[in-house]
């Protein structure tokens, strides 16, 4: 096996992510729930409830929405950012989601807490590097196609401009298959593990594109002390506007976070 060793070493420390009361990188598990697309205010504001009712502290929506079909929901834009900042604040959730592109910094600067850079963009790198520049965290995901060295390059663009918040996330990869939608790749997650300060998470959602495995993999991300998993949340993800096919229902969450309990 190849040693990565292209990446700027440190100095042996883990590099600790903290976003108000929450903390990446110190033993814990930390779960992000929510919608793919946040689609309203009613139904965020119940997943909120929800996501505090179970002890949760964090919470996603998607609001400008990368989709493959220009005829697909597109998610709320700004107004979706709007609602998540409001109802971020009301429920004291930490908030994650995805900025579309450089033009929307200065408004997810604002408003999000944690910054999401998607699959899509892990290559953007003039956008990386104005992400090195701010303070904030940023949930980096690995391409759909990028090595692990790729992924973890792609951090260091961030590190570079001195931004060393960083989540890296793996969210699986494009291969063969079909029966999944992607490869949710745990090996590259205990590799970046082990070759990085920085914490791991793991998308199973967009990872398998199954609502089946969502749970299961889930637990597995803790029993391989992950620092915790990002996951699709719906009350009816059979009318959900995106994603539905890969996102659990409230009960379903309620039994995981449980369940995490008692791992
Ligand atoms: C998402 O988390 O909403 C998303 C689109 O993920 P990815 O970039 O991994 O496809
Ligand atoms: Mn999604």
């Amino acid at each position: 096996m190849k040693d990565l060793k292209v990446y700027k070493k440190h100095d042996g420390q883990k590099t600790i992510v903290k976003v108000k009361n929450v903390t990446f990188n110190d033993g814990s598990f930390n779960l992000i729930a929510g919608p793919c697309s946040i689609e309203d205010r009613k139904s965020l504001e119940k997943t909120a409830q929800l996501i505090v009712k179970n002890g949760g502290k964090l919470l996603r929506g998607g609001t400008f929405k990368l989709r493959t079909s220009p005829y697909n929901f597109q998610g709320l834009g700004k107004e979706g950012v709007e609602l998540l900042y409001e109802i971020g604040k009301k429920y004291n959730l930490v908030t994650v989601s995805e900025i579309p592109s450089i033009c929307e910094l200065e408004l997810f600067i604002e408003k999000i807490d944690i910054i999401q850079v998607g699959a899509r963009n892990m290559d953007n790198y003039p956008m990386l590097k104005e992400l090195g520049k701010i303070k904030k965290p940023i949930l980096l995901k690995r391409g759909p196609s990028a090595t692990i060295e790729e992924w973890l390059l792609a951090a260091e663009y961030i590190l570079n401009g001195g931004n060393d918040q960083i989540i890296l996330c793996e969210r699986g990869s494009t291969t063969f298959e079909t029966y999944t939608r992607n490869t949710l790749d745990l090996s590259a997650a205990l590799a970046a593990k082990k070759l990085s300060h920085l914490p791991v998470i793991i998308d199973p959602s967009h990872g398998t594109g199954r609502a089946d495995m969502v749970s299961d993999f889930t637990k597995v991300a803790k029993f391989l002390s992950l620092d915790g998993a990002i996951i699709e949340i719906h009350e009816n993800p059979d009318v959900a506007l995106s994603d539905g096919f890969q996102t659990i229902d409230f009960k379903e969450y309620e039994e995981l976070v449980k369940s995490l309990w008692k791992l």
